[in-house]
């Protein structure tokens, strides 16, 4: 099964529920656009190599298409189009007026010279700078693209299209029109929302207190990264981490800013702290919070039997497959999906998207503030939907964010008011 029809189920499991119209169901079927492209770039040795590239516009009901860029050797078509699915559901669900896009190149960053990456950054907005706009679809950072990868997206858009449109792209540097906290909003959103259930709902979710909470987190870069220094700042136990070469293991918890320093000079591989272990261990850890913060699908009915975690935090994008999902719940694992999780990038980019429209300056003092209520907010209208349907958090979410898609919907008409004209 490709991974978008395996999303799709998720949005299946809400519609049973959710009592809105078929006809919002029906335009939520496919992508509305997807543009592939091959683009070319020169290496640094004078080679010429071509990078499939793609962008995917999945439905733009709630306002302009909003999502991320990520460069990496496993882009394809389906999984582009299954990330701009869930942008889809992620912006509704925390009420963003945006619909959901994502796009990616398919490189290993890792390969690449700064001044190769430059290129192909650059080489990207030149074959979607018409596909892409402010007012169409605005792209972001996501794997392996950071505010630099952004900075340089923006000013070649800017060539291209004159002026300084600072609202196309979100996630730049503060310079050049962004905004402070973008970096770490994704990482600080998951916490607040993860903040909001410890405190009004530990004894529904069977949570321990704090002091005896420990959590493991696989992925260690903007997202993982940001979300463990949050916890950690906060008297969080964070007794594993890992990142693509593999993890550490530190009982009493490991110093999250000195393995950062030591993650740092050590091309990513040296930890400085804890016994050395690997991803599918990280991923089989006894704690109580497994926080998969990565990339898709890493706990699938291969592994799951391994998962020992009570609550499975979705820091990630689709890190757990549907079968994987029903297995762990049936289990009794709490599971907080990812387009509550993982929303307060997109929060920020709104933030972001606002100030350049305005030319409003935003101290972070207030993003941090803003950001909190809105994931706080979210998160308790989830728990809602949860309650009143007495459905899993996942489908929740997705009957909250559908039904907001809906109400949108039928204000344009459906089949019973074009029957009676
Ligand atoms: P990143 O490139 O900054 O970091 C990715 C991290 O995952 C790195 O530490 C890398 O070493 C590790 N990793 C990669 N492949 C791995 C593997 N096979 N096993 C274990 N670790 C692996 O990316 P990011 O921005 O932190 O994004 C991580 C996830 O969060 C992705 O699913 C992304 O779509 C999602 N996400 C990102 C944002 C954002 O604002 N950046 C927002 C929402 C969701």
């Amino acid at each position: 099964m490709s991974m978008l029809e395996d999303a799709k189920k998720q949005l299946d499991a809400a519609f049973k529920y959710a009592n809105i119209n078929p006809e919002s169901w029906e335009r939520l079927q496919y992508p509305h656009k997807t543009l592939q492209v091959a683009i070319p770039m020169r290496l640094d040795d004078g080679t010429l190599r071509m990078y499939k590239a793609l962008r995917c516009q999945y439905d733009s009901t709630l306002g302009p298409t909003k999502g991320g860029i990520r460069f990496h050797e496993y882009v394809s078509r389906d999984e582009i189009e299954a990330l701009a699915f869930w942008m889809t559901f992620k912006c509704a669900c925390v009420k963003v007026p945006f619909g959901g896009a994502k796009g990616g190149v398919c490189v290993n960053p890792r390969s690449l010279s700064h001044r190769e990456l430059e290129r192909l950054s650059k080489a990207y907005i030149d074959a979607f700078a018409d596909f892409i706009g402010p007012d169409e679809d605005i792209p972001a950072p996501d794997m392996y693209t950071d505010e630099r990868v952004m900075g340089w997206m923006y000013s070649e858009y800017r060539k291209i299209k004159g002026g300084h449109p600072r609202d196309i792209i979100t996630g730049k540097p503060v310079a050049l029109g962004g905004i402070e906290g973008r970096t770490s909003a994704t990482g600080y959103g998951g916490f607040f929302v993860l903040d909001y259930l410890l405190k009004n709902h530990r004894w529904k979710f069977k949570i321990p207190p704090q002091d005896e909470l420990t959590i493991a987190v696989q992925g260690f870069g903007q997202v993982g990264y940001w979300f463990s220094e949050i916890c950690y700042r906060n008297g969080f136990k964070i007794i594993g981490a890992s990142n693509e070469y593999g993890g550490t293991h530190d009982p009493h918890g490991l110093n999250i800013p000195a393995c950062r320093r030591t993650l740092d000079k050590s091309d990513s591989k040296e930890w400085g702290q804890g016994e050395k272990i690997t991803n599918a261990e990280l991923l089989a850890m006894d704690v109580d919070i497994l926080v998969p913060a990565a990339i898709e699908n890493v706990i699938t009915k291969d592994n799951v039997d391994s998962i020992k975690a009570k609550i499975v935090f979705e820091m990630a994008n689709g890190p757990t497959t549907n079968a994987a999902d029903e297995i762990l719940r049936d289990r009794g694992v709490v599971m907080i999906p990812d387009i509550l999780a993982n929303a307060g990038g997109v929060v920020v980019s709104y933030f972001e998207w606002l100030q350049n429209r305005t030319a409003e300056q935003r101290s972070e003092e207030k993003t941090q503030k803003d950001l909190k209520d809105k994931m706080e907010y979210a998160t308790s209208r989830t728990l809602v939907r949860h309650m009143e349907y007495d459905v899993p958090m996942r489908t929740a979410a997705y009957i909250l964010a559908l039904k907001r898609i809906n109400d949108a919907n039928e204000c344009l008409g459906n089949k019973d008011y074009f029957a009676f004209s």
